[in-house]
């Protein structure tokens, strides 16, 4: 376990007792560096290090407003060993607010553990994870339905047979939501979650909200998972709120449209709906229903579902399924 020493984040140096900032250099601009600010809060007394990082993809802004509500409220009297928040584990996609990488059209999250001469979105998956893994005893990263979706609140771990997973299994229970995807997917494979569990650092997603809007409401739920994470791992003081009971979920069914249109979802996001319930509907520019998306497998959680009125292409993804298992 990482001591609250004075370890580093790019240019950000932590001491004990300190807020300090700095920048995590991730890639480089033809004129400039690609960098994101970094800020560390550390306890006066030393403990672990939980890592906390917000636009994966550009449009998920609601973890980037939930840390800096954290930061104005820890006081490094009340803590052991430090958070460090990463405010933009993507920059250019935050400035392209485009959940791809604008440079290569490459979703981040899904070519871990990157390259250090690979493509430009491998580069930054390497430098990113390499950082995360060299400090943080724990790695949280917050997302949301985007722009184009919305999503409930749910913490998400890769399930498998290791010390590391359980942790985050742990954690996840400690997040302030009942609903938690142990996910055995393999389209997740790529992400920056999966592969440090599998590297031994217990990780996981917190999701909520989108649809392009950061209502009050959802920066509260990013703040109470941080602040139940890192209650859990002893950083704050205090005692995560815990459930008698929580919806489990495993793999994972993605829904894709056949048809274009503008789409109406009939669902909201946390249904649990049965195998060939209707999700939504399809409209054309004569007002005409040409397609209704159905669960493909039942019961199920929706985890994902386009937002109402967004125009669809064929091959879009509508929703994501997610097999309950525990309810
Ligand atoms: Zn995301």
């Amino acid at each position: 376990m990482a001591a609250a020493r004075n370890f580093r984040i790019g240019s950000a140096l932590a001491r004990p007792g300190k807020r300090v900032e700095g920048e995590l250099v991730l890639g480089h601009y033809p004129d400039a560096p690609i960098a994101t600010k970094v800020t560390i809060v550390s306890g006066t007394r030393p403990g672990p290090v939980l890592w906390v990082q917000g636009c994966i993809h550009g449009p998920e802004v609601g973890g980037v407003v939930a840390m800096l509500r954290l930061l104005e409220r820890l006081d490094p009297r009340r803590m052991r060993g430090s958070i460090a928040c990463i405010m933009l584990a993507n920059p250019t996609a935050f400035r392209g607010y485009s959940r791809n990488t604008p440079v290569d059209t490459t979703n981040l999250n899904r070519v871990f553990p990157g390259a250090a001469d690979g493509t430009h979105s491998q580069q930054n998956a390497h430098v990113l994870i390499e950082t995360a893994a060299s400090v943080a005893d724990a790695v949280l990263d917050l997302h949301s339905g985007g722009d184009r979706s919305r999503v409930p609140y749910y913490g998400l771990y890769w399930a498998e047979n290791s010390d590391a997973s359980r942790e985050a299994g742990r954690l996840a229970r400690a997040c302030g939501t009942r609903d938690i995807w142990a996910s055995i997917d393999d389209w997740l494979g790529g992400a920056m979650f999966t592969v440090l569990t599998k590297r031994g650092i217990p990780s996981l997603i917190v999701e909520c909200g989108g649809g392009g809007q950061v209502p009050e409401a959802h920066v509260a739920n990013f703040v109470a998972a941080m602040t139940g994470v890192a209650q859990s791992m002893g950083i704050l003081p205090g005692r995560p709120k815990r459930f008698a009971r929580y919806r489990v979920f495993d793999e994972s069914a993605l829904i894709y449209s056949r048809k274009g249109g503008l789409f109406r979802p009939l669902v909201e996001p946390g249904d649990i709906v049965e195998k060939g319930h209707v999700l939504g509907e399809i409209v054309d520019l004569s007002g005409k229903v040409v397609e209704r998306p159905r669960a493909s497998i039942g019961p199920s959680y929706i985890a994902s579902i386009r937002r109402p009125w967004m125009p669809v292409y064929s091959g879009d993804q509508i929703a994501e399924c997610n097999r309950v298992i525990a309810s």
